[in-house]
């Protein structure tokens, strides 16, 4: 039983889902939580990638962390009573990964946690406390990289009751499988009239951002600065879009409807970097040959940072434009393999198999 309910996730379940299609011997039963909904935040995904349509939504969405987690849990709790899955299979670090994680330990189902091991550091984020929490109690713990790996050790989950497998990063395999297609598809360059190489993709939906005004004007009025040089556009996500419109604070770079995920990729690819408080995106930034400013203090992707693709800046204003300059015309050093090269859904599937 696959759970998912937010963005990032149906992007991460759509390679797994592809996989686990293969084999007769499973078969999968997809809960959507309902956290992300719009066409644009939810079903352009299932639609492009080939999902499964979720055989049930529990439509929880737009309410308080403590509201819709709670939801959550009673709602996947009924269907896992019901359906009696062998294995519940969790995604990431949102509300919908506790949950679901919650719900089935307590029924005795085994748990696997995709994305296993990744931390932050910094308790104040909603997805640190999340992931510290799904990761006790899952028995799978699929881990992407190998600090992932480390981090678990080092808090002494080798002594726990669980496997620790590192597996690679599904996000990879699911960038390299749809970019061709992508680019066959997307016309997203021809329709914003973009020169390639020659504008900045950037995304903004953090809390600590978005709920922090200080913060967010810093990233804005950077952003903005940045635009005088060159082109920034940005597909607002929902909740960083309200936020704006309420402060009143100017924009002057190119915002856009959040995209599917073909769109994306093609910005991406064809950007001439990325500023970004996405953790998905600090990832394909790298994967299609592209640095990386993140802004935020920590991330959980560490290997990007010493490997120099990616650059922690921060929310300071002065910070950001001036690596951002910096980086515009450095060339992007030869990649190594951090993510394991688009095989990790096939390393799942066959712990999933056995
Ligand atoms: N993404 C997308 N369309 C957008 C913005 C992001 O398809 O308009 C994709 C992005 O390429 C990445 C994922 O959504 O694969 C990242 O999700 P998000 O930034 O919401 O969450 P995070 O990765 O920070 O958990």
């Amino acid at each position: 039983m696959t759970i998912v309910g937010a963005r990032p996730q149906f992007i991460k379940a759509a390679a797994l889902s592809r996989e686990i299609a293969k084999h007769a011997q499973l078969n999968e039963i997809i809960i959507h939580t309902g956290q992300h909904f719009d066409e644009n935040m939810s079903e352009i995904f299932f639609r492009e990638m080939e999902i499964p349509k979720p055989n049930y939504n529990l439509n929880i969405n737009g309410l308080s962390h403590g509201a819709m987690t709670g939801q959550m849990l009673e709602g996947i709790e009924k269907i896992i009573v019901d359906e009696k899955p062998d294995i519940v299979l969790i995604y990431g670090d949102t509300n919908s990964t506790i949950a679901g994680a919650l719900a089935a330990k307590k029924l005795h189902i085994k748990v696997a946690h995709v994305e296993a091991g990744l931390r932050s550091f910094n308790m104040q984020m909603p997805e640190e406390i999340n992931r510290i929490l799904t990761d006790r109690i899952s028995d799978y713990l699929f881990c992407p990289t190998d600090t992932a790996v480390n981090n678990l050790k080092k808090e002494g989950f080798d002594q726990f009751d669980c496997e620790i497998i590192k597996t690679g990063d599904v996000m990879e395999d699911t960038a390299l499988f749809y970019s061709k297609k992508s680019e066959e598809l997307s016309d997203i360059i021809d329709k914003l009239k973009l020169n390639k190489g020659d504008y900045i993709l950037a995304t903004i939906h953090r809390a600590e951002n978005t709920d922090n005004e200080d913060n967010l004007n810093n990233i804005i009025e950077a952003l903005n600065q940045v635009n005088n040089q060159i082109q920034v556009v940005v597909p607002l996500h929902p909740r960083t879009k309200n936020i704006i419109k309420q402060s009143g604070v100017k924009v002057n770079f190119t915002v856009i409807d959040p995209v599917g995920y073909f769109d994306m990729i093609q910005l991406i690819s064809c950007s001439n970097l990325i500023i970004s408080d996405s953790g998905g995106l600090q990832k394909e930034a790298f994967i299609f040959g592209k640095y990386c400013v993140t802004i935020r203090e920590q991330t959980e992707w560490i290997e990007l940072v010493q490997n120099h693709y990616n650059f922690i800046v921060g929310t300071n204003k002065e910070l950001i434009i001036s690596t951002t300059q910096k980086l515009i015309d450095t060339i992007f050093p030869e990649k190594i393999d951090l993510y394991g090269n688009g095989k990790a859904s096939n390393n799942i599937c066959n712990v999933l198999l056995k």
